[in-house]
């Protein structure tokens, strides 16, 4: 589903991303951890295209995303991301957020999109806030709803950076159930989190950034028996 392949990338002379390979089959959840400044959130918007990279090849379901002749936007508008900051429109009541892209993006008609659109938001436990704007909502309903909106865009894969890291504990939990029902229903995930717990209970496989480079690409088992990568040992004895 995402092949990256020797993907790198510089701002200047300062190497950003050094040669990432990394392979998320269909249906697999991936979390990537790292320090902070290691090029995570960099390597996550290279795969829908947010970020240009220089060199190496990218594969998202068979499209490649550094071909200059690949539409963007349409890659774009099949896989979901999530943020830390929620990122939803302000102005527009969270059933507006829920359809906008469905019908501007996919041409969808407005009954569709709102059926579409209140079916996830009462999968994430919300739909009685539907009238409300994102400023009425807590940091963690309003994340619930960003991944809502996410998903009635029918994503091939969804991306995730740092979704809960704005969160307290217990908006933190309410985004976890849900993105952990998600993994479970076998969406096509990537996740950028230093949530060890959820990492354990649902990642196939866990990738540790340093310095642009992906050190360490483990079974999840592995990764929390094991290490392999010395900088991914002394983080996660701080982590956890
Ligand atoms: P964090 O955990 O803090 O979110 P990260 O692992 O997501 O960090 P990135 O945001 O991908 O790291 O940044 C990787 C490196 O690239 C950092 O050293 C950052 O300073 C640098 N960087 C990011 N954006 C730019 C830019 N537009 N120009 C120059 N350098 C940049
Ligand atoms: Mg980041």
């Amino acid at each position: 589903m995402i092949e990256l392949d020797n993907v790198s990338k510089w701002y200047g002379a300062f190497p950003v991303l050094s040669g990432c390979s990394a392979r998320v089959g269909k249906g697999d959840v991936v979390v990537v951890c790292g320090p902070s400044g290691s090029g995570k959130s960099t390597l996550i918007k290279t795969i829908n295209g947010l970020e240009p990279f220089q060199q190496g090849q990218l594969l998202v379901d068979g499209v490649s995303v550094g071909d200059p002749k690949t539409d963007l936007p349409a890659l774009r508008a099949r896989i979901g991301m999530v943020f830390q900051n929620f990122e939803l429109f302000p102005h527009l009541s969270v059933r507006q957020n829920l359809t906008l892209g469905q019908t501007k993006v996919l041409g969808r008609g407005l009954d569709e999109a709102t059926a579409k659109g209140l079916g996830y938001l009462d999968r994430v436990g919300l739909l009685a806030q539907q009238d409300k704007f994102p400023n009425q909502l807590s940091g963690g309903q309003q994340q619930r709803v960003a991944i809502a909106r996410a998903l009635a865009m029918d994503p091939i894969a969804m991306l995730f950076d740092e979704p809960t890291s704005a969160l307290d504990p217990e908006m933190t939990s309410e985004v976890l159930d849900v993105m952990v029902a998600l993994a479970k229903d076998g969406m096509t995930m990537m996740v950028v989190t230093h949530e060890m717990g959820f990492a354990r209970k649902v990642a196939d496989r866990v990738l540790f950034m340093d310095h642009g480079k992906i050190v360490e690409d483990s079974p999840t088992a592995a990764f929390f028996s094991a290490p392999q990568a010395e900088r991914a040992r002394q983080f996660m004895g701080k982590v956890l």
